[in-house]
């Protein structure tokens, strides 16, 4: 019997398998397609998400390639930039830029080759979940490969299988919402050097036809555009078509398009993202328009989520209430990225010439108020990582400042490790030997230049942050969950405990 099964090896269901992976739990993959999805879809990812790969032991892996931009602008119909995000302004204090944008089938394929890692990971392709049955300790799965059904035995079963989830099916799941009416062409290709017209990432907000623009990672070329009322999706996807649109943006002649697929967006939230012993995760739980790039985000910030309520629950280290967390911590974030990616819709979106100047007008307006341009142009409009029910230390995620161990500077959460992290000036020994809770790490904080303590591991906070940290919230040790949100904090013998 598996520890777990996860359902897709889509990019949610191939981190979840590395993050299950790093913690030893033993999972079998099943993903129904026998090569890797070869196409760009996802193209934007954040600092939360790039957090998210290095818990996996993968982020160098999947950065290769990336490139934040620095700005992302707006433009009305004859190209005036009414509002810009300066993305090169804006450090949220994770460890990595606001916004980076990647190629997926590479990122897919540093996913699939990190659970080469784990012996006891195994990746079936060919293979799709057809059914699934659930007894009291376990679930049987039933696999169809080359037309044959075998069933499998699980603990949990995971459905990262996307928008169309068998597993979501097979749970009797029902999904609630809205799909937009507006399908939208989305192109991308290779773009040779100099041949880019509009080299910034632009969101067209042109009534006729808005429009999303952006160089990608490894000279590829990101190009989105609504249809209007009337048109064919298919007569959109003629290369003679493409090429028309595509050439206000890049030369033509010089643009190889690897891809032109029309999509339509949908708002859709499962009703239950828990079953018994099935999880759903990813698109299968949600889906949301992709005007503030956060779908995948969203689905990454899942796996990060419930992988390590799962490994404690079958370590025996907590009961299953724990797994309960999962949906009440995710859903009311993800239904946030969602109300704020279709508010941005619904302000790019505006398909009538008056409706349109107006929003400029107003736009333009309300940026002379100091707060609200910096609000734009600074990003802070994008919903924050934080708990629900929880008073802030408690529930926000931890900082990841640079830190210096034995001279070398890295990531803090290098040092932190996959489980439980007790972090701060005021952690010694004495705090690991007198500790009841969880595997844990303890980590000591202390001023650039400090000598170290043989018996704990020390980090020299390099550049001040976590010292600041520390001292805004009145504590000296934080207890931090595996996914880097503030668990606890603690000052001398007074705690307050998130839940
Ligand atoms: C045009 C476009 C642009 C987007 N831009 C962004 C962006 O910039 N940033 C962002 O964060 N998100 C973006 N998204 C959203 C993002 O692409 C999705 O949220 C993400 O791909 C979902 O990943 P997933 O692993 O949950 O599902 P999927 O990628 O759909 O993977 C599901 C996997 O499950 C497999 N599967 C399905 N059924 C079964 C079964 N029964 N048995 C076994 N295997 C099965 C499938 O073959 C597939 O490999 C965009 C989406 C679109 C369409």
């Amino acid at each position: 019997m598996y520890d777990v099964v996860v359902i897709g090896c889509g990019p949610v269901g191939a981190l979840t398998a590395n993050l299950l992976g790093a913690r030893g739990v033993r999972t079998l993959v099943v993903e129904r397609g026998t090569e890797p999805h070869g196409q760009p879809r996802a193209f934007s990812c954040d600092d939360e998400a790039l957090r998210i790969y290095q818990q996996a032991g993968l982020r160098a892996e999947v950065a290769e390639g990336m490139y934040p931009p620095s700005r992302a602008e707006y433009v009305n119909a004859r190209g005036r930039v009414f509002a810009e995000i300066a993305l090169d302004e804006v450090d949220f204090g994770l460890g990595a830029e606001p916004l980076h944008f990647f190629d997926q089938p590479a990122l897919e394929a540093a996913l699939r080759r990190g659970l080469d890692r784990f012996p006891h990971v195994t990746l079936r392709t060919g293979t799709e979940l057809v059914g699934l049955r659930q007894q009291d300790d376990r679930v049987v799965a039933t696999l169809r490969h080359d037309g044959r059904d075998t069933e499998v035995e699980a603990r949990y079963v995971l459905g990262a299988d996307g928008a169309r989830s068998t597993t979501r099916t097979a749970a009797g799941i029902a999904l609630t919402g809205s799909s937009a009416a507006e399908p939208w062409l989305a192109v991308s290709g290779d773009v040779e050097p100099g041949a880019t017209r509009i080299a910034t990432t632009r969101f067209v907000c042109d009534w006729r036809r808005p429009a999303f623009v952006s160089p990608g990672a490894g000279g590829t070329h990101r190009l989105e555009f609504m249809l209007r009322d009337g048109e064919d999706p298919k007569a959109m996807t003629d290369p003679a078509t493409v090429r028309e649109l595509v050439a206000p943006y890049v030369d033509p002649d010089r643009f190889t398009v690897t891809r032109a697929v029309v999509y339509t967006f949908h708002t859709l939230v499962a009703d239950r993202w828990r079953a018994g012993r099935v999880f759903l995760l990813g698109d299968a739980a949600h889906q949301m328009p992709p005007f503030l790039g956060q779908g995948l985000c969203s689905g990454l910030r899942d796996a990060a989520n419930l992988t390590w309520r799962i490994a404690q629950v079958l370590r025996g280290d907590a009961d299953d209430a724990l797994l309960d967390g999962y949906e009440a911590e995710r859903r009311p974030h993800t239904e946030e990225m969602t109300r704020t990616s279709v508010r941005l819709g619904s302000v790019f979106l505006v398909r009538h010439r008056f409706a349109a100047a107006l929003r400029d007008a107003v736009l333009r307006a309300v940026q002379a108020v100091p707060r609200v341009r910096r609000a734009v142009r600074h990003f802070e409009f994008k919903p924050r990582p934080v708990l629900p029910g929880h008073r802030a230390p408690v529930g926000t995620m931890f900082p990841q400042p640079d830190v210096a161990v034995g001279g070398t500077r890295v990531p803090l959460d290098d040092v932190l490790g996959a489980e439980f992290a007790v972090v701060g000036p005021g952690v010694d020994a004495a705090t690991a030997l007198g500790w009841r809770g969880p595997v844990a790490r303890f980590v000591r904080v202390v001023p650039p230049g400090s000598a170290a303590r043989g018996d704990i591991t020390t980090v020299e906070d390099v550049d001040g942050a976590l010292t600041a940290w520390f001292a805004e919230h009145g504590t000296d040790v934080v207890v931090l969950r595996p996914d880097r949100f503030v668990h606890a904090t603690t000052v001398a013998t007074r705690t307050t405990a998130g839940r």
